[in-house]
């Protein structure tokens, strides 16, 4: 697709233009699978293939989060939450009882404490991971974009890569499923960040 064609496109909304580009402006290409990446994938080394949409790759599930299974990663850590929150709050009365008791502290079962200190640890931790998600999913981002902003191509007027611009998501369109190989532009973002466009 040559330029004309794509600006084209892309003013009609079409998701077959690649947006994103390497810091030297060329077209984003994977050397280990030989190919072109679409926007937002990423080759993920533990993996050993390129991930559409990657958002991380979890160590816990050692496996990687992307466009295919990031509802089931989501569902996982906010199903996670409740789980852990209930084990450990439920574990704090009997232990509360046990250890008011006439040698109580002697006579505990140290599982009961691991109880009690998993589920609250690993409740509170989660909460803060869930929350996290749910920020990044509402607003259309990955784990990865947060602290590695991508560089766009210029398609018409050249494109601002200041501060200002690199904050901007252009792929915000609020919650979203898509294909996972290209996306829907957020068009106010797309013209903030256009040299034309006095922000
Ligand atoms: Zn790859
Ligand atoms: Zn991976």
């Amino acid at each position: 697709m040559d330029q004309a064609s794509e600006e084209t496109a892309l003013e009609q909304g079409s998701r077959d233009v690649v947006i994103t580009v390497k810091e030297d402006g060329q077209r984003r290409f994977c050397r280990k699978c030989q190919m072109d990446k679409p926007d937002r994938t990423h080759h993920c080394s533990v993996c050993g293939t390129c991930v559409l949409k990657m958002d991380h790759h979890c160590p816990w599930l050692n496996n990687c989060v992307g466009h295919h299974n990031q509802k089931f990663f989501y569902l996982f850590i906010f199903w996670g939450v409740f789980y852990t929150s209930f084990v450990g709050i439920a574990s704090i009365f009997p232990v509360y009882d046990i250890l008011i008791s006439e040698n109580g502290l002697l006579e505990i079962d140290v599982n009961w404490l691991f109880v009690v200190l998993a589920g609250c640890i690993f409740g509170l931790c989660l909460a803060g991971f869930c929350s996290f998600h749910s920020y990044l999913l509402l607003t259309n981002q990955t784990t990865i974009e947060t602290f590695q902003r991508s560089r766009y191509r210029s398609l018409g007027a050249p494109l601002r890569q200041d501060a200002r611009a690199k904050q901007l998501n252009l792929f915000d369109l609020g919650w979203s499923m898509g294909d996972g190989r290209s996306f829907p532009l957020n068009e106010q973002a797309y013209e903030a960040v256009s040299m034309n466009e006095m922000v």
